[in-house]
């Protein structure tokens, strides 16, 4: 059965219009749903008892469950018991310009990047657009904040889900739903590269991140897989593509391996990759993990990889470090649960 928190706003309307009901009902249980956040049809009181009864039978209205909070000053990380047993991770940020949040979209993840906690679970399944929503409702609900802007940076490759993923994206941007504006919206991929030419076809102005992490093949080789089916070169294609066709700059995450991707001249080879495309690119300082033999780069050679950079013309910004006290990043915090 549907649940309702996956359901967009159009197609709540085409429901009722199907059932023969007035189609402005599906923005009275919008109302419910997002602005007064009821969890229960019986609760939707200018509803009709038959239609209340009808939508309890056609969707469920079930949700996730919070299931751990961790908090170091501005950051809180969140595990999610999903109905099945399974747990997914979400981490909160706040800044002065708001609270940002980073979803997760899958159980485990495939793409099986050699630095990244997340993949050493293999995809257990995709989660549900409804899952997707329901970790930025219960985040607002919980803290009582509204948020401003969404990641989709958290366990699991969001290209690989792509369906359920563009319906979250027009569920939370919808105005009656969780209104967060498109352009407060990034999506991030490690390169799928299909998917790169669909996301540019469907107009929307959500931001689009490919995590680059390379300069060429035989580093991305050794430390990406996915590099062995959509090359540097087809990935930059893609991505050329989409600026040309969107207009929209994208982000290039680049994070930063001690000894891995990090010299003066894996940032020189970067910045002919990147010369001339509408592109500013991310240092992510590696948050180093128990288990992956990785380690980050020295803050001497981020400031060099980052003047090497400004110095041959590439936009760059150096990513604050946030949460690293409470194992903040991807799958860290799910991995430690599943190991109990
Ligand atoms: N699959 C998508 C989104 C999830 S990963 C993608 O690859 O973009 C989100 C980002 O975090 C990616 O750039 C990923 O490479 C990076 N990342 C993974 N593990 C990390 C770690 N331990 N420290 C810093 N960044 C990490």
């Amino acid at each position: 059965m549907n649940n309702i928190y996956g359901i967009t706003r159009k197609d709540l309307a085409e429901y009722f219009f199907n059932i023969g009901d007035k189609v402005f009902r599906s923005t009275q249980v919008y109302d419910w749903l997002y602005k007064k956040r009821v969890n229960s049809f019986s609760l939707m009181s200018n509803l009709k008892k038959e239609v209340i009864e009808k939508l309890s039978n056609d969707f469920s209205i079930d949700t996730i469950e919070i299931k751990k909070v961790e908090h170091d000053k501005d950051t809180y990380k969140f595990l999610f018991k999903l109905n099945d047993n399974n747990f997914v991770e979400a981490v909160l940020m706040q800044h002065d310009y708001g609270n940002s949040v980073c979803v997760s979209s899958e159980v485990g993840c495939n793409m099986g990047c050699r630095f990244c906690e997340s993949g050493r679970l293999k995809k257990v399944r995709n989660l549900e657009s409804y899952e997707m929503v329901l970790q930025l409702l219960l985040i607002e609900n919980y803290l009582n904040i509204r948020i401003s802007s969404v990641v989709v940076m958290g366990i699991g490759e969001p290209f690989d889900n792509y369906d359920n993923l563009m319906n979250f994206i027009r569920i939370i941007n919808d105005d009656l739903g969780l209104a967060i504006g498109a352009r407060h919206i990034t999506v991030s991929t490690c390169g799928l590269v299909p998917k790169i030419y669909d996301f540019a076809n469907e107009n929307l102005q959500v931001n689009l991140a490919l995590s680059l992490h390379a300069p060429n093949d035989e580093i991305r080789d050794k430390i990406m897989p996915i590099n062995k089916v959509y090359s540097v070169s087809k990935v930059i294609a893609a991505i050329s593509d989409y600026i040309r066709k969107t207009n929209r700059r994208v982000t290039i995450e680049y994070v930063m391996l001690n000894n891995v991707n990090d010299s003066v001249n894996d940032a020189i080879s970067l910045a002919k990759l990147l010369r001339g495309l509408n592109v500013y690119v991310n240092l992510i300082p590696y948050n180093e993990t128990n288990t992956l033999e990785f380690k980050k780069s020295s803050k001497e050679q981020i400031e060099l990889f980052y003047t090497t950079l400004i110095k041959n013309g590439i936009n760059v910004t150096i990513r604050r470090e946030f949460g690293s006290k409470i194992s903040a990043a991807c799958g860290q915090l799910r991995s430690k649960e599943a190991n109990k």
